[in-house]
């Protein structure tokens, strides 16, 4: 008899288990969430569950301050490096921060608010192209839901992909959607989905509630009625901008930047690359643009560039979080 634990026996069909998230007490950690669900999906994308958000809270209230001074992480950095000693025994702060403009965020801001914890959402302006799903999103979606040939014809002809025999279809969808959205390119892109998604009999024509985008009154009223959070960019349409051209590059980040603006009356002046990802060309992007600073998504190892536009982030999600 096989007695080896499941996860051996199926590696493909049951999903890494990420350690928990340790974080030191006296550190400065900018987290990231995205979306919020009352119930548990662990193969979908980047979902946390309501309860687990407000038990993380609780945790972090008793250890740390809560900021949304977003630019201090460079200050505190530096202030670390020059008096260790000092800083020790101090309190840490914790930047909480949303991205990609779900609209189930809208109960924990305005919980966060009630509590006098600043935040900070980085939305993708997309939401004001009277779209309710981000392209990324709609595609995981219609994959979910896409009969299988439909699926997979998409994916070996649209975006070359090999055919794929396993049968766990979030898992699935998950993983074909990862790879899909890294081989589209910038200009088709949206075009390619749209075309799958209404080629889709069976795909929900509304959006899952867990991936539906705010709509720009739910951003108005966020803007008018919960001071304590502020709306940065996280671009256009989620794209990969690692991959971007040029003038790709300018329509999605200065183009966001001076759409947040106009709605805001404010400068805008902090970016957060979709996906994490970005290069040389789009640091020099986000510089023309006018951004004073720029964040990650969890990926600190591949910082390179100037840190102001290369701020780490740590990635929560469904993840544990553990203080030392
Ligand atoms: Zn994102």
């Amino acid at each position: 008899m096989n007695k080896l634990p499941i996860a051996n026996r199926m590696p493909f069909l049951i999903p890494r288990r990420f350690p928990a998230v340790r974080l030191s007490q006296n550190g400065s950690h900018a987290l990231l969430y995205h979306t919020f669900s009352e119930r548990h999906r662990p193969y979908y994308c980047n979902v946390t569950t309501y309860e687990k958000f407000y038990r993380d809270i609780l945790l972090l209230k008793k250890q740390f301050m809560f900021s949304n001074a977003l630019e201090r992480m460079e200050l505190n950095e530096r202030e670390l490096d020059g008096a260790s000693e000092q800083k020790q025994g101090s309190r840490g702060t914790i930047y909480l921060t949303f991205d990609d403009s779900y609209r189930s965020i809208l109960p924990v801001l305005a919980f966060c608010h009630a509590n006098d914890i600043p935040t900070s959402i980085f939305v993708n302006t997309y939401l004001f192209e009277n779209q309710t799903l981000l392209p990324k999103d709609k595609l995981f979606q219609a994959l979910r839901h896409a009969p299988r040939p439909a699926a997979l014809t998409f994916l070996n002809e649209t975006v070359a992909m090999k055919n794929n025999s396993l049968l766990f279809r979030d898992y699935l969808a998950m993983r074909w959607n990862r790879r899909a959205m890294a081989t589209l390119s910038y200009s088709d892109y949206e075009k390619e989905i749209n075309t799958f998604f209404s080629a889709c009999p069976f795909a929900p024509r509304d959006p899952d509630p867990d991936l539906a985008m705010m709509t720009p009154d739910d951003l108005r009223h966020i803007a008018q009625d919960l001071p304590s959070v502020r709306i940065l960019s996280h671009g256009r349409s989620h794209f990969d901008l690692s991959r971007a051209d040029t003038a790709s590059l300018e329509q999605d980040i200065a183009g966001s930047k001076k759409t947040l603006e106009h709605m805001l009356g404010r400068a805008v002046s902090m970016f957060a690359y979709p996906y994490g990802f970005y290069s040389e060309a789009t640091l020099e992007a986000v510089k023309r643009a006018g951004y004073t600073h720029a964040i990650a998504a969890g990926i600190d190892d591949q910082a390179q560039g100037p840190r102001a536009l290369t701020l780490p982030r740590t990635s929560i999600d469904t993840r544990a979080l553990s203080v030392l």
